[in-house]
C-alpha cells in the first residue's frame, strides 16, 4: 500500500515545529518514528498533507535526572530507553515495558513521545505512565503547559493534545528505593499488541503494602489507572482474598472490545490474571 502524497518538513527546533504545525493547520501532523503514523497512512486511515518530522530536533532526545524526577525527551527511542543505565537503576519498569513493545526493528525507531501521544489503547507505555504518575510537557503557540498522564487520554486516538502542539518530554517521579514493579503482558505471539496487560509499582513496609499504583493496557478505549484496586491492596500482605478483591475492582473498570484478541469477557479476565501476576512479581522484587 502506498500513502497519499504529502509535503515533508524537517524543523530543527521545537519553536520551528510548533510554528509550522500552527501555520499548516489541520492538514499537518507531527512525525516521530513513524511506526504508528506511516502504517495508518499506508492504509489511508490518515492522509496528512504535511508531515512535520521531529527527527532533527536534538532538544527532544535524551534521559536526564532533575531533582527527584527523570525527564525523558519525546524523541528518545524505545531502544534507547532499554539501553539506559539511569532508567534501569531508577525506574526499571520502563525498561521491562519497552522490551515487550513490538520487536527490535520497531523499537529502534519508535519513540516514547509517539507511543504516548498516539492515543492507541494498545500502546504499552501510556498505562505505565499513568501508574507512575508521570507528567507530559507540551509546547504550543502560547508556550509550555503540563498535563498529568492520568488526565491525558480521552478516548481511542483522542487525547488532550491540541492541534499545533508538540509533546516535548515526559517527567516521571522516581519511585522509592527498593520499590517493587512488574509489567505483565499477554500477547498471542512475540511482536503483538497486548490482549491485556497490567503495570504495578508498589512499596512494602515489613510484609505489608505501603503504596501501590496499577495501570491497565488495552482493555478500554483508553489506558486505565486502576485507583480503587491499588487502594484495596494498600495495607494488606497481598493475601489471596485481597488480591481477589483487587482483581475484581480492576476488572470492573474495563470495557474492552471483542476483536482479534478474543471476546470482551476473555480480555477482561486476562486483565485480572495479568494484574494478579504483576502484584506477585512486584511484591517479590520489593525490598
Ligand atoms: C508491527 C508493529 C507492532 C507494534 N507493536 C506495539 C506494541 O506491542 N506495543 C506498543 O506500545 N506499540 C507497538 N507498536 C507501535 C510502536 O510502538 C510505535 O512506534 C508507536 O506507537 C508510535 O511511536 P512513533 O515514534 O513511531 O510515532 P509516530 O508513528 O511517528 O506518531 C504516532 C502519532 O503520535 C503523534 N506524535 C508523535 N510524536 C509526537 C510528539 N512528540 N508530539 C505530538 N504528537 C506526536 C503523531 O503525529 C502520530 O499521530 C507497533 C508498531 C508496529 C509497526
Amino acid at each position: 500500500m502506498i500513502p497519499a502524497s504529502f509535503a515533508y518538513h524537517r524543523p530543527t527546533s521545537v519553536a520551528q515545529a510548533v510554528a509550522l504545525l500552527n501555520e499548516l493547520g489541520d492538514d499537518a501532523r507531527a512525525l516521530a518514528g513513524g511506526h504508528s503514523l506511516i502504517p495508518m497512512m499506508k492504509l489511508r486511515l490518515a492522509s496528512p498533507v504535511h508531515l512535520v518530522d521531529l527527527g532533527s530536533i536534538t532538544a527532544l532526545k535524551g534521559i536526564s535526572a532533575d531533582g527527584g524526577d527523570l525527564v525523558i525527551g519525546a524523541m528518545t527511542t524505545q531502544h534507547e530507553m532499554i539501553g539506559s543505565d539511569l532508567l534501569a537503576a531508577k525506574i526499571p519498569i520502563l525498561r521491562e515495558t519497552s522490551l515487550v513493545i513490538a520487536d527490535p526493528q520497531v523499537r529502534y525507531v519508535g519513540t516514547l513521545g509517539g507511543n504516548v501521544a498516539n492515543g492507541d489503547p494498545g500502546n504499552d507505555l501510556p498505562a505505565v505512565m499513568m501508574c507512575l504518575g508521570a507528567t507530559y510537557h507540551i509546547a504550543g503557540k502560547s508556550g509550555e503547559r503540563r498535563i498529568a498522564a492520568r488526565d491525558f487520554y480521552q478516548g481511542a486516538f483522542v487525547t488532550a493534545l491540541k492541534p499545533g502542539e508538540v509533546l516535548t518530554a515526559v517527567r516521571i517521579p522516581v519511585p522509592a528505593v527498593g520499590h517493587g514493579y512488574a509489567y505483565e503482558k499477554l500477547k498471542r505471539k512475540v511482536g503483538d499488541y497486548a490482549t491485556a496487560a497490567a503495570a504495578v509499582v508498589l512499596t512494602m513496609n515489613g510484609g505489608t503494602v505501603a503504596t501501590c499504583s496499577i495501570g491497565l493496557t488495552n482493555v478500554a478505549e483508553t489506558p486505565l489507572w486502576a485507583e480503587e484496586a491499588g487502594r484495596i491492596v494498600t495495607g494488606s500482605t497481598l493475601d489471596a482474598a485481597t488480591v481477589k478483591n483487587a482483581v475484581a475492582a480492576a476488572e470492573a473498570i474495563t470495557s474492552p472490545a471483542a476483536d482479534a484478541h478474543g471476546p470482551a469477557h476473555y480480555r477482561t479476565k486476562m486483565a485480572g490474571v495479568m494484574l494478579a501476576r504483576a502484584l506477585a512479581g512486584a511484591k517479590a522484587r520489593a525490598r
